[in-house]
């Protein structure tokens, strides 16, 4: 290692762009801290959702990276085609590099590929394009049945398509086609956000009950065209908005940085992978529960994950003999219902024996809450 360590951040979506700005704060000149990502901008993924109802314009909800550069972080902007987690080397598109620490927050990569007709047939809710197509297809959209389809777990915000489904419910009555539209979710999950517990899920099941909402858990999503095809039926949808299946991306799993279940397996409480100086943060990372289910990938998790890596990692090269901070899987995501409420999922996803989640009713005050945090978000990290 020379003088100063170099700390290389691989991606600045949430965990990335959290966990340079942190260390950078904490660090200052004493470490070089170098920040890689394809993109050039940083995007605030939970606001595809207003994006999809035109109620955002994509430049409002992103901000470029090379802002990080007037702090003093190196942002290089392209692809990371390899990484040497045994050396700490990465070869970019810029070059070589070689590191003393790493953090890999790349993501989980959406493999629209993976499910045979989403790429001709569904508008994809998770990127930023599909979101948009949404906007389109809507504003044409006269009446007919729109399919909601989940094409495989685990996917990130498991909140993500039912408050699609709400906001959807909410649109078509104010655009007052509602009785003249069906609104069906297709997923393979038992039960809406199934990690969150039965009684979180019974609770959303109700509400998407209530606005007729028709709820198809438990399916094998075989293929999407003019039908939806499930395992043991199919049925025509004139709209399908799709979450395309989800991967860690190839350049960990190229690395022998994924475990056999295709994820970056990390300690739950420090995020170390099983290389010595390489952590992995946010949703290419998987940590089994003690109930044996996966910590949800969320926006919520990569962030205090970051930020506590970032706050030991500092403590380490400072040699300061602060205790060490320990990722305790507390978080909580709003659940936007439409008719601008939300409700609010909060709790300890490390309790014993399951996580301990409570949802708190739909209000207005949760909704301003979330339309804050965006704001919030867009402002403090870059
Ligand atoms: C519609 C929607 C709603 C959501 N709502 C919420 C919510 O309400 N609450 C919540 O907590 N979470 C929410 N999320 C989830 C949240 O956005 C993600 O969990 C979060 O972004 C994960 O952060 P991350 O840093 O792990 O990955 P990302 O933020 O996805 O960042 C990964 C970065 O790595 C880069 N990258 C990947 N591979 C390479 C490569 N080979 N070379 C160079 N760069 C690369 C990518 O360009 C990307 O910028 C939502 C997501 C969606 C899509």
């Amino acid at each position: 290692m020379g003088e100063i360590p170099k700390i290389a951040i691989l991606g600045g979506g949430v965990g990335g762009l959290v966990a340079a700005s942190e260390l950078n704060y904490r660090l200052g000149t004493k470490a070089e801290i170098t920040l890689f990502d394809r993109s050039s901008h940083h995007i605030y993924q939970p606001a595809f959702l207003h994006l999809a109802f035109g109620e955002r314009k994509l430049d409002s909800i992103k901000r470029p990276l090379d802002l990080l550069n007037r702090q003093g972080i190196n942002f290089l902007k392209g692809e990371i085609f390899r990484i040497d987690p045994e050396n700490l080397l990465i070869n970019a598109e810029h070059g070589d590099f070689e590191f003393d620490y790493m953090i890999i927050a790349l993501g989980a990569e959406l493999d629209t590929s993976g499910l045979d007709g989403f790429e001709d047939n569904a508008l994809n809710l998770y990127s930023a394009d599909g979101a948009q197509s949404i906007n389109q297809a809507l504003s044409d959209f006269s009446g007919g049945k729109i399919a909601i389809v989940v094409s495989s777990m685990p996917y990130k915000c498991p909140a993500a398509p039912y408050e699609m489904a709400f906001l959807l419910d909410y649109h078509l009555r104010n655009k007052k086609i509602r009785e003249r539209t069906e609104i069906v979710i297709a997923t393979p999950e038992p039960q809406p956000m199934p990690v969150a517990g039965e009684k979180v899920g019974q609770a959303v099941a109700d509400m998407l009950s209530k606005l007729e909402i028709e709820y198809l858990p438990n399916q094998k999503i075989k293929s999407l065209g003019q039908y939806v095809s499930l395992a043991d039926k199919k049925f025509k949808a004139d709209l399908i908005i799709g979450v395309p299946p989800h991967r860690c991306p190839d350049v960990a799993k190229d690395a022998d940085l994924t475990s056999k279940n295709g994820w970056i397996e990390v300690e739950g409480q420090g995020m170390a992978t099983k290389f010595d100086n390489v952590y992995a943060i946010g949703d290419c990372t998987v940590i089994t529960l003690p109930n044996g289910k996966a910590l949800p990938k969320a926006g919520v998790f990569a962030k205090s994950q970051a930020q506590i890596l970032a706050f030991n990692l500092a403590h380490q090269i400072t040699k300061s003999s602060a205790a060490q901070k320990k990722f305790d899987g507390q978080g909580g995501c709003f659940l936007e219902v439409g008719h601008k409420k939300a409700a609010y999922a909060k709790g300890n996803f490390y309790h014993e024996p399951d996580p301990l989640i409570n949802l708190k009713a739909p209000s207005r005050i949760y909704y301003y809450f979330k339309m804050l945090y965006e704001k919030y978000w867009l402002k403090a990290w870059i």
